[in-house]
């Protein structure tokens, strides 16, 4: 099973007239509110491409609907713990340009109780997949555990803090970086993708599609990037990780992980919204890719 530690928030989507500046009161046009953070993006996506994937994270009291939401999705919500501080969101002021402020309230997603990591990791083991983000907290402590327990560790290290990624490194199998977190990554430790210490690296290029870095072979292959429309490239990163990871986890080589990967993804960005609009393997049939 894949068992993913990553934030849960809600995306609060406001379409306003213009973006608000300082000081400025401006009533919105429409309101939703979508499944979104990291985490569940990714949580979704590797459910969606049929791995059984275990949630772990925190929401507050005012969570339930989103741990509904992930249920619904395919998700196993028992590692989901539910804490004093309110649920992580994001407040999301999107113009008629397609333009967007984003206020990131993490609240929840930082407040996860070490104990609830051990007691989900219990039972894991080398047949499992352990995924981690740069969105909630004890990042390094999960890692180490399933590290120790025997699990593939894979890592996207999203957004990009220098001292997190440092401090999970040595115990990684997996790395995937979109194009700016791989530059921020080589300013921050003067390695490329090629001289990480970490087996497979992939670096997502947007419409360019990605590479994959074979450190023991010191191979790199290119993956062209299927060609759609795009619409709203929101999730497409963590749809193609959930993906890749799911493909790996159920004993995919690389390779066909990849380009499974990228065939969700570019169905993602021709989609609005995060975790509510993740295709599923059965969309991924119907799209016929050539
Ligand atoms: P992020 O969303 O994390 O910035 P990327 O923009 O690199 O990540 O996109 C991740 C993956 O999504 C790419 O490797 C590619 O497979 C797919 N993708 C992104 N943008 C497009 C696009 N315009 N057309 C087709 N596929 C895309």
């Amino acid at each position: 099973a894949v068992y993913n530690l990553g934030s849960i928030n809600a995306d609060l989507v406001y379409r306003v007239p213009h973006l608000p500046t300082a000081g400025e009161t401006l009533a919105s046009v429409s309101y939703t509110r979508g499944l979104g953070g990291k985490g569940a993006n990714m949580s979704v996506a590797a459910a969606r491409a049929a791995a059984r994937v275990v949630h772990i994270g925190a929401v507050g009291a005012d969570g339930a609907w989103a741990v509904e939401r992930l249920l619904e999705y395919g998700v196993d919500t028992r590692a989901i713990s539910v804490v004093a501080e309110p649920t992580g969101h994001a407040i999301i002021a999107v113009d008629d340009a397609g333009e967007n402020l984003i206020l990131l309230y993490p609240g929840a997603n930082q407040a996860i109780p070490e104990a609830d990591i051990l007691s989900a990791l219990n039972g894991a083991g080398p047949e499992d997949t352990f995924l981690l983000q740069n969105e909630t907290n004890a990042g390094r402590f999960a890692a180490c555990t399933a590290s120790a327990l025997g699990l593939r560790v894979a890592y996207a290290a999203a957004p990009f803090e220098a001292d997190a990624v440092a401090a999970v490194m040595p115990l990684l199998d997996l790395l995937v970086v979109n194009a700016v977190e791989a530059a921020q990554l080589e300013q921050a430790t003067g390695l490329g993708p090629s001289d990480l210490p970490v087996r497979d690296v992939v670096v997502t290029l947007g419409a360019d599609g990605c590479r994959w870095y074979n450190t023991d072979t010191g191979e790199a292959q290119h993956f062209a990037a299927i060609p759609v429309t795009a619409v709203d490239t929101t999730g497409a990163g963590d749809t193609f990780t959930g993906y890749l990871v799911a493909g790996l986890d159920r004993g995919m080589p690389m390779a066909q992980a990849i380009t499974l990967a990228q065939r969700a993804a570019a169905i993602m960005v021709t989609r609005a919204g995060a975790a509510d609009v993740i295709p599923d393997l059965k969309d991924l049939e119907d799209a016929r890719f050539s």
